[in-house]
């Protein structure tokens, strides 16, 4: 089959089942974009509108448009949360519960229209499929990725990459503003920022081989760059690879792990994904990228950590529900003292107590197989700038 058959094949699919529901749901004055948020509202009443746009893949203005018309024809309604006035939450009102069942009728009889004269083996060939079609689509990296700059260097760690000497190397800009963060100089950097050159990182670690184990690309986010070429010449030299991500780029980040240029991870959760913005200092986040990035590391294709740095003015109990319910399955999480260094974005936060650390610590333990708490500086060793 050519591609442009399955493009064509693809169209006529979504066009004729547009159709199909826009002519059945007129008469509840719904159409075809409506049914999937709805029957996922009434399948998890109170869902907050943020989780709902992850799920369902929708931007927010479009499930704000969509839940508005829902709302003034009386199908759904919204409360705030009880303890987070800013969550609004959804669930269906009676005149929904009155009729689901019959939208449920209307979505099968497509389906057994669409599979007529199917095997049954077919049937279930073609639904995973689409699922990983779905998957494949939904992770689209059209990201354009600059050529690696790197701002600073620690020459030695002892405590980056665990049981590991690491060298760490810093690189430029992030599409995160974290108020919390403690890099400011590489978020926001200034036009007479110094590089340090390839050619010198180059020549200091093949000095090193044998005697430091391994390399982190740390940031910043690493992954706004391209970093291929570079990590073989590290991996030729013999180094291990850790990379520290905020998880942005599912993508990218599953590339470098299948084809083996990465052979650690440690990604920052910044928060449960109520505070996942605000956290993250980016109200238009895709939170389904963030997901996309930790349920791909859960998988173990490569050894990985899961960090947070815990704030008190972004972190309650109930973000580390949220949290505990995010990291569910997984084998690490580390939770970080939040250290104001006089550099971070945003002023005026401060730490949590050690109860508090200790209670956060419980909780996710519920969930994670190995849940640890980080205290003091995290760069130690040699800087160099
Ligand atoms: S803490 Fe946030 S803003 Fe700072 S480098 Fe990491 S992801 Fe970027």
């Amino acid at each position: 089959m050519k591609d442009s058959d399955i493009l064509m094949d693809t169209s006529i699919l979504y066009r004729c089942t547009q159709k199909y529901y826009d002519k059945c749901l007129e008469a509840y004055d719904i159409n075809f974009s409506h049914l999937p948020i709805l029957i996922q509202i009434y399948e998890h009443e109170g869902i907050a509108m943020n989780r709902l746009a992850d799920m369902c893949g929708y931007d927010k203005g479009t499930i704000t448009k969509s839940i508005q018309k829902l709302m003034q024809s009386n199908y759904v309604a919204m409360a705030s949360d009880e303890a987070d006035k800013r969550v609004k939450r959804l669930y269906t009102t009676d005149q929904t519960k009155g009729m689901i069942a019959q939208l449920y009728m209307v979505r099968k009889d497509w389906w057994e229209h669409l599979t007529q004269d199917m095997e049954e083996a077919d049937i279930t060939a073609f639904s995973r499929i689409q699922s990983k079609l779905c998957e494949n689509a939904r992770s689209f990296d059209d990201v354009k990725r600059g050529s690696l700059k790197l701002f600073e260097m620690q020459k030695v760690s002892f405590r980056d990459y665990p049981g590991n000497l690491a060298c760490v190397l810093y690189t430029g800009g992030c599409n995160f503003r974290c108020p919390f963060c403690k890099n400011s100089n590489l978020v926001y950097v200034s036009e007479g920022q110094n590089e340090i050159s390839g050619d010198t990182i180059y020549s200091y670690l093949s000095k090193r081989a044998g005697l430091i184990d391994c390399v982190t690309l740390s940031g910043g986010e690493p992954l706004m760059h391209e970093l291929r070429p570079f990590l073989s010449k590290l991996h030729d030299l013999g180094y291990r690879i850790k990379l520290d991500t905020n998880g942005a780029y599912p993508a990218y980040l599953k590339e470098l792990v299948r084809n083996g240029y990465v052979d650690y991870v440690a990604m920052d959760v910044k928060n449960g994904w109520t505070r996942y913005g605000e956290s993250a200092g980016r109200d238009d986040l895709d939170f389904h990228l963030i997901q996309e990035s930790i349920d791909f590391l859960k998988q173990g294709l490569v050894p990985y950590e899961f960090r947070t740095t815990i704030v008190k003015e972004l972190h309650e109990k109930s973000d580390l529900l949220e949290m505990k319910e995010l990291l569910r399955g997984a084998k690490k999480c580390v939770l970080q003292v939040f250290e104001d260094n006089g550099q971070i974005i945003q002023s005026g936060l401060h730490p949590v107590n050690m109860d508090t650390m200790r209670t956060f610590q419980a909780i996710l333990a519920e969930s994670v197989a190995c849940v640890q708490i980080k205290e003091g500086k995290e760069r130690d060793g040699m800087c160099m700038k």
